[in-house]
C-alpha cells in the first residue's frame, strides 16, 4: 500500500509548524509498512492535483491568505473542490481551513472569496480567540479528545447541514459562540487546531489515515502502534486545559 501525500503552500501557509503533521502521518503510515511519499506544491506551481490521496494545507495570517488568492483562482480552487467531492482526504488547518469555506472577510474590511468546496465563511472579529482548547470529535470522526493550541480573529459560521469535526470542550473552537469547532465533509478535515495537532492526538491522526487508505483500496486495517508516549503528552495537555 501507499499514499502520496501533497503539502500545499508550504511556503505561505506554515505557522507555529503545522508541517509537523506530515512528518506525524509520514511516520504513522512508515511504521507499519506503508509507503508514504511527500510533495511540495508551493504557490505558483501549475502541477496537476490529481494523483494525490492525501491533501495538506496548514495555516497563515490574514496577509498571507489575501496573497494567495491571485493564484487560488487561477484553477486550483476548482480542482480541490473537484479532488472534495472524489473523496480525496484533506487535513485544513486555521487559514487553511478558512480558505476551503466560502469567504473571509477580514478585520480590515477585505474580502477574500475563497473556495467554497464547503457552504460556511469566516468574519474578522475584534477579539484574538487564543490559547490551548480541547474538544470531543463527533462520532464520524472517531469520537475522541483532541487536545490544541488555536490563535485566530476569524469567526467561523457552518452553514445549515454542516458537520463540525467536533464540539468545543474547553477554549474558542469555530467562534466561541456555538460550541462547534472545524468541519468534517467527507473526507476533509478542518480545523482551528495548530502546531503539534496529530502527534498528540493519535486516534484522530489515524482516522485521517484511514479515510485516505479506504478511498484508495476499499478496506483497509491499521495495525496499533505502541502509543503510550503520545497519550502521556495528550493526558497531560487534557488535565491542564
Ligand atoms: N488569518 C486568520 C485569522 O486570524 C487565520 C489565522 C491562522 O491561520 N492562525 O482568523
Amino acid at each position: 500500500m501507499e499514499l502520496k501525500i501533497c503539502h500545499m503552500y508550504p511556503d505561505v501557509l506554515n505557522l507555529y509548524g503545522d508541517g509537523g503533521n506530515i512528518i506525524c502521518m509520514k511516520k504513522r503510515l512508515e511504521w507499519r509498512g506503508i509507503d508514504v511519499s511527500v510533495t511540495k506544491m508551493p504557490i505558483g506551481s501549475d502541477s496537476s492535483l490529481a494523483g494525490f490521496d492525501l491533501f495538506f494545507i496548514g495555516g497563515g495570517q490574514d496577509f498571507e491568505q489575501e496573497v494567495l488568492l491571485n493564484d487560488l483562482h487561477k484553477g486550483k480552487d476548482a480542482s480541490v473542490k473537484a479532488a472534495i467531492e472524489d473523496g480525496k482526504t484533506f487535513l485544513t488547518i486555521c487559514g487553511g481551513y478558512q480558505m476551503m469555506g466560502n469567504y473571509y472577510q477580514t478585520h480590515e474590511g477585505v474580502r477574500c472569496d475563497f473556495i467554497g468546496a464547503v457552504n460556511y465563511y469566516t468574519v474578522g472579529s475584534d477579539i484574538r480567540m487564543i490559547g490551548n482548547y480541547k474538544f470531543k470529535c463527533e462520532e464520524v470522526s472517531g469520537g475522541s479528545t483532541v487536545v490544541g493550541f488555536e490563535n485566530h480573529s476569524g469567526k467561523t459560521y457552518l452553514g445549515e447541514g454542516v458537520s463540525p469535526l467536533g464540539r468545543v470542550l474547553a477554549g474558542y473552537g469555530n467562534n466561541g459562540e456555538d460550541g462547534t469547532e472545524g468541519v468534517r465533509y467527507r473526507n476533509l478535515f478542518g480545523t482551528y487546531s495548530h502546531g503539534p495537532l496529530l502527534p498528540k492526538n493519535p486516534g484522530l491522526c489515524d482516522i485521517i489515515l484511514l479515510s485516505a487508505l479506504e478511498r484508495k483500496y476499499g478496506k483497509a486495517d491499521l495495525e496499533p502502534l505502541d502509543d503510550s508516549a503520545e497519550l502521556a503528552a495528550h493526558d497531560v495537555m487534557c488535565g491542564r486545559i
